[in-house]
């Protein structure tokens, strides 16, 4: 190794092609003379063949590399130099100038990425195109827009028969969100199906990757090791899909091919959309308990269902999310007696009646014994002129207006009746513990976030649709 020591500043890294990928000088150097041969042989064909193309790289400067044949004592020692017209700024330069070493290494860390990031292109495209369906592939090409006047450049297009065109982006250093979005509505528009691709998950995630992972509706996309040998083994390109388990951590990850994907919701694709099905459950939760609290409390005591036991757990689930509620409810039934006990019982049934009006298309009411058409409306009607119920004409307005009953509201005794219980007292709003434990038990209605997010997904159900399209689809 003395020979090799007074070479201070040789290439310590070349980055081949794949599949051969990173050969150290220390691999290099222990190779026996015919391995290291071919391996100078192969660049050299190339460098006759693709000028432009150079099998190796240095990682830093990622000029072309050949290996040099050094005459030491009566025999050779290969090592690795540029090919003529290598940057007199690459660190790993013959006789480049002498930098200070925190330069270095700053410049080491840029090119080291940047020489990474082109090697996991060419090697994502290259298992692509094992695929006879992969008909046009391109690294880092600018891809001609169909719709708008700028187009972009893709990591890595791919246009495979049968699934569409891909533009997959190879993301090694965070994604700031504002380009995030700005790709998956360009690419949405395009039709083009955008792709994030990880090498790994880091711990702690940045937001950036955080950003993806939510567009992908909780899917993470890395090409690791396993997804590579994978991606050989089966002659396309295979990826490592990582699925939110719903606690801030991972499933065990699946190989998924491009075929696996749901490509079918544009801005994203994704082999399971963990974000909807999260959210819906969510939905579903909040409210079991006191659906079935109701369900039970009207088989046993159909006179009064709004007194019974059942609401027991009902009350300790929706306390456990507003706290507050507790002192709400400490000082109404204290002030009311029965009736407040029954109070938010008798609420729940009301926005019940209205939910399941508007997912059935016709009447159904957990309250009230009213009957024939229009009992929905007779109803509200009723309740609101209640003095109890007064504090929540915009509870109920907001409710309904963000249902498929939303015509109630335009009705004219509905109207009058909405005023009038407006006039007749202060309205409970968002931040109100009892509107709060609502939008607990029906965030589809009444949880905007929740609501909104469920509108991007097209997954909003039907009940709380309102009149206005709540997503715009892509034109
Ligand atoms: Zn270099």
């Amino acid at each position: 190794m003395g020979a090799f020591q007074t070479h201070k500043r040789t290439i310590r890294i070349a980055d081949f092609e794949h599949p051969r990928g990173a050969v150290s000088i220390e691999t290099l150097m222990a190779m026996e003379r015919p391995d290291w041969a071919h391996l100078r042989d192969q660049i050299n064909l190339r460098r006759a063949d693709i000028p432009g193309q150079p099998l190796a790289r240095c990682r830093l400067c990622e000029h072309g590399v050949f290996i040099r044949a050094q005459a030491v004592d009566d025999d050779h020692l290969p090592m690795f130099a540029h090919f003529p017209g290598g940057p007199e700024d690459c660190p790993w330069y013959d006789g480049g100038t002498i930098r200070p070493d925190d330069a270095r290494a700053a410049q080491y860390q840029g090119h080291q990425e940047s020489a990474l990031h082109r090697r996991t292109c060419q090697t994502v495209e290259a298992m692509a195109k094992q695929d006879a369906s992969c008909v046009d592939s391109a690294i880092d090409t600018y891809l001609r827009p169909a719709v708008h006047q700028r187009g972009r450049y893709p990591d890595v297009f791919l246009f495979m028969t049968g699934l569409g065109r891909f533009a997959v982006e190879v993301q090694l250093s965070k994604p700031f969100a504002p380009e995030i979005s700005a790709r998956h509505l360009h690419y949405d528009r395009e039709g083009v199906k955008l792709i994030w691709v990880f090498l790994e998950l880091a711990k702690p995630l940045p937001q950036g990757f955080h950003d993806v992972i939510s567009m992908q509706r909780g899917n993470a996309f890395l090409f690791d090791a396993a997804a590579e040998a994978e991606s050989l083994a089966m002659g396309t390109l295979v990826l490592s899909c990582y699925l939110e388990n719903g606690k801030g951590g991972w499933l065990a990850p699946r190989l998924v091919t491009l075929d696996d994907l749901d490509i079918t919701t544009g801005r994203s694709v994704f082999l399971e959309d963990r974000r909807s099905e999260r959210l819906i459950a969510l939905c579903k939760d909040g409210r079991s308990r006191w659906w079935q609290a109701l369900a039970q409390a009207r088989r046993e005591k159909p006179d009064n269902p709004f007194h019974h036991d059942a609401y027991e757990p009902a009350w300790a689930s929706v306390r456990a999310h507003v706290p507050a509620l507790s002192q709400w409810k400490d000082d109404h039934w204290a002030r009311h007696g029965e009736r407040g006990r029954a109070h938010l019982a008798s609420l729940f049934a009301i926005l019940c009646s209205v939910a399941h009006s508007a997912e059935r298309g016709e009447d159904v009411l957990y309250i009230s014994r009213y009957s024939g058409d229009g009992r929905l409306l007779a109803m509200l009607n009723s309740k609101l002129s209640s003095t109890s119920y007064f504090p929540y004409a915009d509870l109920l307005e907001t409710f309904l207006g963000n249902s498929a009953c939303r015509d109630l509201i335009d009705r004219a005794s509905f109207r009058k009746l909405i005023a009038a219980a407006r006039a007749g007292s202060p309205q409970v709003g968002q931040d109100h513990p009892v509107w709060m434990a609502m939008a607990r038990l029906f965030p589809e209605a009444l949880n905007s976030l929740i609501r909104a997010e469920l509108a991007d997904l097209g997954r909003l159900p039907g009940w709380a649709q309102g009149a206005e399209p709540e997503k715009a689809e892509a034109a």
